[in-house]
């Protein structure tokens, strides 16, 4: 007995049996139903959603004898024919390899005839973006005039790549990407229909990977059958499909909710050693995280398997805010990735960051931070800088009290910088406040958290540590951290952009605030003879080493003593 694939065995013959696509199966059939018909349809979607199936499915409806409320019989000589792709009045032509003016012309040529049997010429025409441009002047002019008998049904999985000329003639009809839950339905129904045993979680892992197409979902179940036999469980499916190396998001999420950096970064490492790509990786992670934040705000389950777990286990432990904020940074780093590669630094950042989210944003921040993240910017810009003086919403917890209450509360970043210990777990929180000058992010805040930045630096990141040996911050104003460094060298290497960002970056995760770093040599300011308005608190030269993404590698000491 020959075996039929299931995507043709089970390829929907009627409006009633499209998955997915109910509103475009509606209207289709109202028009049919109503006799209100346009000359052209244009399907548009990504693949396997549905959209040659629909214009079958349409085209039959236009030409069954027996059609009724708009739905064709599927039984007659005209609908098998149709079904067939070889019905005498429905002509279907593939535009990825019939893309020339000639076959257009004949279309064109033919169209005056009358159809032979049905009701309707139809022509369908598959991929139509893929015509050449003659082909479509040539396809214009049957559709600006066509005779009556002639309707197009064009497909396409990117409409963009449609000339104007020809949508404007055509309705129009998006096609979204098919539910998870829709295709594990109509993937239980088939495999009850074939007698096949399935774990559901099986079913879950196929429509999520087929990313919305069920054509792909039936091709996957067919192969994962093909692999497993009969009874199909999660793990076969799992393998099958070449989903083995998800499980290694597992050795990533369980080290960040139990905030062991040392694990996390030993997970990570073992699934690069894996031969797991970074992007991939990304898209792994973001996908649970997804899961989770989607399950939070909706309390509804979207992931599977083990999926699933992880996600659960993040929705219980983590609030949506947290949620959202990782998948941000996580979004981050994949477009940070693209853009500038150094992916596995870039996963690492993220991770810490993700990790040690909660303790250094509060719900304010996060707001904030949520609300910059969409506009598209880099990710150190991400984390705007926040103004001097924002509004009061709420007290923040750690805070000592103070007598300027509007002032205190606007600074909720500076308290976590020390009490909340960053990677390895300080028994006692360190509850010395910091000191702050206005309340706001200040330059004794970074002093007071710079050696816990530089040992955490020094374990992450070595090399760069090494050039911050004996460094101390000079400076901060409006967002510009200067930090004197023992030498011109060490001036000159941190100034690169690359390792600038990487600092940045990595005082962004532990002080929860982004900065601009320049670099200015001990050596060139050294005690006792800093004038009373050293170069690097000056507004002038902060401005141009701002303006020019400059570093202050040495300074001229006849410049103050003139002005003194
Ligand atoms: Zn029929």
């Amino acid at each position: 007995m020959s075996y039929e694939p299931l995507t043709l065995k089970y390829r929907p013959r009627r409006f009633a049996d499209l998955v997915g696509q109910e509103a475009v199966a509606t209207t289709l059939r109202n028009a049919v139903k109503s006799g209100r018909l346009a000359n052209a349809f244009l399907f548009c979607g990504s693949r396997g959603t549905g959209k040659t199936s629909t214009a079958r499915i349409f085209a039959k409806a236009l030409e069954c004898p027996e059609s009724k409320d708009g739905e064709p019989c599927a039984e007659c000589d005209i609908c098998r024919a149709i079904a067939r792709g070889d019905d005498i009045d429905v002509i279907e032509i593939d535009g990825a390899s019939n893309r020339g003016i000639d076959e257009i012309r004949q279309i064109r040529d033919n169209a005056g005839y009358a159809p032979a049997r049905a009701r309707f010429k139809l022509y369908i025409i598959d991929e139509v973006h893929m015509l050449t441009i003659q082909a479509f002047n040539a396809l214009l002019k049957t559709l600006e005039e066509p005779p009556a008998h002639v309707k197009f049904l064009f497909a396409t999985t990117e409409a963009s790549a449609v000339p104007e000329t020809i949508t404007s003639r055509c309705q129009r009809f998006e096609f979204l990407r098919i539910p998870v839950a829709a295709i594990v339905g109509r993937l239980e129904y088939i495999c009850a229909q074939e007698g096949l045993s399935v774990e559901t979680a099986a079913l879950h892992l196929i429509a999520t990977k087929c990313e919305g197409g069920l054509r792909d979902a039936l091709s996957l179940l067919d192969q994962a059958v093909a692999y497993a036999g009969a009874t199909l469980t999660a793990e076969d499916a799992r393998r099958a499909l070449g989903l083995v190396g998800r499980e290694v998001c597992g050795d990533i999420v369980r080290p960040l909710l139990a905030k062991d950096a040392g694990a996390l970064l030993q997970g990570l490492d073992q699934a690069l050693e894996r031969g797991r790509d970074v992007e991939e990786l990304i898209d792994d992670l973001v996908e649970i995280l997804r899961a989770a934040m989607v399950a939070s705000a909706t309390e509804q389950e979207h992931a599977s398997g083990a999926q699933r777990e992880l996600a659960d286990a993040l929705q219980h432990a983590w609030s949506l805010q947290r949620l959202m904020l990782a998948l941000r940074l996580l979004l981050n780093a994949r477009r940070e990735v693209r853009l500038a590669g150094m992916g596995r630094i870039q996963l690492e950042l993220a991770l810490l960051k993700v990790m040690h989210s909660e303790s250094l944003m509060s719900a304010e921040e996060l707001r904030a931070l949520l609300a910059a993240g969409g506009q598209g910017a880099a990710p150190a810009r991400t984390f705007e800088r926040r103004p001097p003086a924002p509004p009061v919403r709420a007290q923040p917890i750690t805070i000592a009290p103070a007598p300027a209450p509007v002032q205190q509360a606007a600074a909720p970043v500076a308290a976590p910088v020390v009490a909340a210990p960053v990677a390895a777990p300080v028994a006692a929180p360190v509850a010395a406040p910091v000191p702050r000058s206005a309340g706001a992010f200040s330059l004794e805040t970074v002093q007071a958290g710079w050696p816990k930045f530089l040992s955490l630096l020094g374990e992450q990141k070595k090399r760069l540590a090494g050039f911050l040996d004996g460094s101390e911050p000079a400076s901060f104003v409006q967002g510009l951290l200067l930090v004197r460094l023992r030498s011109e060298f060490a001036c000159t290497s941190l100034g690169e952009k690359a390792q600038r960002d990487v600092l940045e970056e990595s005082f962004l995760g532990v002080f929860g605030t982004s900065v601009s770093m320049r670099f200015e040599a001990l050596a060139a300011a050294p005690a006792g003879t800093v004038s009373a308005q050293p170069p690097d608190r000056d507004p002038g030269a902060m401005k141009l080493m701002s303006a020019f993404d400059g570093t202050l590698v040495h300074k001229s000491d006849n410049g103050p003593q003139v002005k003194e």
